[in-house]
This record gives structure tokens, sequence and C-alpha cells, in this order.
């Protein structure tokens, strides 16, 4: 294994470093991951941007990234559901697994949660990274290393169509067609929508939406009113 763990940093506004770092050591319960494919989120840009998202702020040095996939590298002498060459995506968020919301099954509202690339939590834009080995997964053959990077950002939208009910003959309503937006899509046409509708500011995301099977498409204009 070679020790080039070149890496991703971001040191504050507009302050993008790639830097090595020490390739990390593994806990027990825990795998090593050689990265692979990690996507660039609307979050990791806007910490780039403004610094922070709502309450959570960058006040110190922090790798970006959380849409990953990589290859198992080592495994903690714990670890039963990973060998060493597994293709797995990543879930970036490992819960504290002892709260209410944790034993209750609604572990994605644990309030100690540690988030991939959330402050002040490192992310994993990386070469080598280290993971809760029970949050990593191991990709089917025919799956690919891009398209499992993309299974984080695609959880979102099934998330989404989950919570709204979406089944058989469904009319959906997207709001915004950026990948978040194309991935509800393509969510809500995988649980049966018959019609959804996608609406955006640029018309080029639309023509995306179209070519992805939106059924309808309505170009906003940011004059719009409310009404
Ligand atoms: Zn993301
Ligand atoms: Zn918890």
């Amino acid at each position: 294994m070679s020790n080039d763990n070149l890496t991703a940093v971001l040191y504050g506004i507009e302050d993008l470093r790639l830097e090595q770092r020490p390739v990390p050591e593994i806990a027990d319960d825990e795998v090593l991951l050689k990265m692979d494919s990690v996507g660039i989120c609307g979050s990791d840009v806007h910490y780039l941007v403004h610094g922070r998202i709502g309450d959570f702020v960058l006040t110190k040095p922090m790798i970006i990234g959380h849409e990953a996939s990589g290859i198992v590298a080592k495994v903690g002498k714990k670890v039963k559901n990973l060998v060493v060459g597994d293709r797995v995506a990543c879930e970036p968020g490992v819960p504290c697994r002892y709260c209410e919301h944790c034993k209750s099954g609604q572990y994605n509202l644990c309030p100690d949660m540690i988030f991939c690339a959330t402050p002040p939590y490192d992310g994993n834009l990386t070469r080598y990274y280290k993971h809760a080995a029970d949050f990593c997964y191991k990709l089917p053959d025919h799956v690919t290393m891009e398209e499992g990077a993309l299974l984080e950002p695609l959880s979102v939208g099934v998330h989404a169509c989950r919570r709204a009910g979406v089944g058989l003959g469904s009319k959906v309503l997207v709001l915004g067609a950026g990948p978040i937006g194309l991935v509800t899509l393509l969510a809500a046409q995988a649980m049966g929508a018959e019609q959804v509708m996608i609406t955006d500011l640029v018309q080029d995301r639309l023509d995306v939406a179209k070519e992805l099977g939106a059924t309808h498409t309505l170009l906003m204009n940011k004059n719009d009113s409310a009404e």
C-alpha cells in the first residue's frame, strides 16, 4: 500500500488545498477504503463559497466530499461483512447507535451523527479513508464505482418519494431539476409514477429531465410571483 494520501482540504472560503495527510489507522469495527469516486455535492460547494450551511460553520480545516465509493484495503479485527478487495459504497452518516432515534430505527435523526464533510467532521475526498464497516455496502458486479458514489444522492430521492407515498399511477411534482431533482424523478418513475412534472430556472436542466423521462417540464422565472 502506498503512503500517498493526497487529500482535498477546505481551509476557508474559496481556500481549497490539496495536501498529503497520514493514511488513517482503523479501529476493530472499521475498514480502510482506497477511494475510487467521490461526488462534489452542493453542500461541498456551499462550504467552499459561504463557509457554512446554517448552523454548521467551518471553523477549522475540513476534508470535503461525502458521496463516495471505494475498495476495501484493510479490515478491522471484528469486521465480518467485508473482505479486502470488496467494492463498496459509503453511507456517509454514522449515528451513535444508542439514542432513542437510533434504537427506534430512525437513525438518520440521531443528534450525535458523525456525517462526512459536515463540520467538524472530515469527508472522504482523499485517497485513503476509514469508515464504519457496517456503513459500507458491497456493490453488485454490474454497478460501477461512479454509480456507487451516486447512491447517497439517489437515496435522497428514494426517501422523498417514500415520504410522499409515491406509487403506481402517482402524479408527482418535483421542484428543481438539479442532481437531487433528477434522482427524485428517477425514483418516482421506478416506484410507478405515471406523470412527473419537474420545474427549474434553467432550460438545459429541464432538457436533461426530459431525456430521463419527465412527462412535463416547466421553466420558471425568478420574477414569477408567489401566486
Ligand atoms: Zn450530498
Ligand atoms: Zn443516535
